[in-house]
């Protein structure tokens, strides 16, 4: 086991939020893991190899990120990887649920590797990804919302 740690999302496309989550998670962790789910049963608005160029433009300052697409159970890939931590953002109490949940199953199908949160900071806690992709779609300004770098990636998405 390595002291790594595995912050999974759907990141379409990373915000300002997810930012946070993974440059605390990588003041803690030799290495994290950014992994992005590729979800057969929902077509994400940007095609996973767009959202991991995003995250590796974003993580530039970073020297301990992995940014990687997985398929398949979560704690498969995090035993593949030989991680035994999950990370998880919480931003509000609704976050709270689905995640608390996720995490008791997590647990139950695989006791040896634990989820933690990072509470968002609040100046980021309104954030998210769905926000982000109305906005652009509606050629509102979302450049609050997410890191400069990734601005025209996003504009170029919903020309
Ligand atoms: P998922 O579809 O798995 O929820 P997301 O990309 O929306 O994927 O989120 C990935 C993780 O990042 C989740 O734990 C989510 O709660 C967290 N997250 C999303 N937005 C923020 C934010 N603004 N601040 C902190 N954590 C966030």
């Amino acid at each position: 086991m390595n002291n790594s740690c595995v912050y999974p999302g759907s990141f379409d496309p990373i915000t300002y939020g997810h930012l946070d989550i993974i440059t605390r998670s990588a003041k803690i962790f030799d290495k994290v893991y950014v992994a992005i789910l590729n979800n057969t049963q929902k077509k994400g608005a940007f095609p996973t190899e767009k959202r991991v160029e995003m995250i590796q433009k974003s993580c530039k300052h970073l020297d301990n990120i992995v940014i990687e697409v997985f398929d398949g159970l979560l704690v498969d890939y995090v035993r593949k990887v030989k991680s035994n931590v999950i990370i998880r953002g919480l931003r509000a109490v609704s976050d709270f649920e689905a995640e608390f949940q996720m995490s008791h199953i997590n647990l139950q199908i695989a006791p040896d590797i634990e989820t933690l949160f990072l509470s968002t900071l609040p100046k980021y806690s309104y954030i998210s990804s769905s926000m982000v992709r109305e906005l652009a779609y509606f050629k509102g300004d979302f450049s609050y919302f997410v890191p400069e770098c990734i601005v025209e990636d996003i504009k170029q998405q919903y020309k």
